[in-house]
């Protein structure tokens, strides 16, 4: 990213409210407006978020697969996350942990110290979001308006999933996790379906 850009592209991220992040998330997120969000009106499923995703997928797997190449004993990739910097939304980010956990083999979440990625919490007008700064880390923001309006275990799960590789498909049904915002606020399903799970089984097997 030429300079120029990165300076508009933190222009952006500051005027849409993005200070209200903690020093450290602020630092690692010039890519931000690029995340990808939960509603469609705030993210438009543009060519550069599919391209941010996709970023911030292989940073978090190229992190917990480097922790499982020294350590071949795992059958299964272990990403671990750090909850501490989202206190109200320790139960939920827990349950979406467990959704996952008993929805896909291939790879498991667990809390733990030298996370792959972090979950924080604030005021946004943008909603909630997964980002990257494009090295190897990313962090999940809940915002807490959008976790009033909609399901927050929705919410959360979903968001997760960008981490596990799922794209935002606004469109999909409520059965469909990643349909996000999309089937409004009375969508309160959790839970990936039977595509979403074996997509992510499929990009975390092994080899
Ligand atoms: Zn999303």
């Amino acid at each position: 990213m030429k300079r120029s850009m990165l300076s508009a592209a933190l222009g952006l991220a500051l005027a849409a409210g993005l200070a209200v992040l903690p020093a450290t998330a602020a630092a690692a997120a010039p890519a931000a407006p690029a995340a990808q969000g939960y509603t469609a009106s705030t993210y438009a499923g543009s060519a550069v978020e599919t391209a941010d995703n996709q970023a911030f997928f292989q940073a978090v797997m190229a992190s917990a697969k480097a922790k499982q190449a020294a350590n071949p004993g795992l059958a299964t990739v272990v990403v671990t996350y750090d909850a501490s910097s989202a206190p109200t939304f320790r139960n939920q980010i827990s349950q979406a942990a467990q959704i996952w956990n008993g929805s896909v083999a291939n790879v498991q979440l667990r809390s733990g110290s030298a996370a792959d990625f972090k979950y924080y919490e604030g005021n946004d007008s943008r909603g909630s979001y997964a980002s990257t700064d494009g090295h190897g880390r990313g962090y999940i923001f809940l915002d807490y308006q959008q976790n009033r309006q909609y399901n927050s275990v929705r919410v959360t799960a979903h968001e997760t999933g960008h981490v596990l590789g799922l794209p935002d498909h606004y469109s999909g049904p409520c059965s469909e996790l990643m349909s996000g915002g999309g089937p409004g606020t009375s969508c309160t399903n959790p839970y990936p379906n039977s595509t979403e799970r074996s997509r992510v089984n499929s990009l975390w097997a092994r080899g």
